[in-house]
């Protein structure tokens, strides 16, 4: 993580420190009372279902898990709520629209160990688009509930899909 790189001080330019802080091995300035936190980051994910149960995948074009399948998703932008964040990451690596419906899920993903990060996942519908793999994405489809590729990215993958299996009727 680039905190761990960090040399200086944003707040005085003096030089950063490790020490015990709070009960743990923090970065802290060595003049002013500067902290530099190492938090999650916050990003949410898309889970689309179609009138035909079936779930809007992307097959990774970064990494972690380079060619793996995945829901939609992304980092939060600065000025988003995360519900929109999600529609945009839907939109851009997939090409649909949606509307979200409620919250499905919050999870903590650890695997990304460049940035960690809480993950809120919501329930959404399609409402228009064209299916068409974006940037972050080689590859985007549907697929049915009890036909998912075996390939799924993140332990969380399966973790999701099958509460959401168990959830519906
Ligand atoms: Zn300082």
């Amino acid at each position: 993580m680039w905190q761990r790189r960090a040399k200086h001080c944003p707040l005085c330019a003096a030089a950063l420190v490790q020490g015990a802080l709070e009960g743990r091995a923090r970065v802290h300035c060595s003049v002013c009372s500067f902290v530099l936190y190492e938090n999650p980051a916050a990003a949410s994910a898309g889970l689309v279902l179609d009138g035909e149960r079936r779930v809007l995948l992307v097959r990774r074009a970064i990494e972690p898990f380079r060619g793996r399948w995945a829901l939609p998703a992304g980092y939060q932008e600065i000025d988003e709520e995360p519900a929109q964040t999600a529609v945009r990451e839907v939109r851009e690596e997939s090409g649909i629209e949606v509307e979200v419906l409620s919250l499905h899920d919050l999870i903590f993903v650890p695997e990304d160990l460049r940035r960690p990060a809480n993950v809120a996942i919501y329930l959404c519908r399609p409402v228009g688009g064209r299916l068409q793999a974006g940037e972050d994405a080689l590859e985007a489809a549907w697929f049915g509930l009890d036909a998912l590729p075996l390939d799924l990215a993140f332990d969380n993958g399966p973790r999701i899909l099958d509460r959401l299996r168990r959830s519906l009727p």
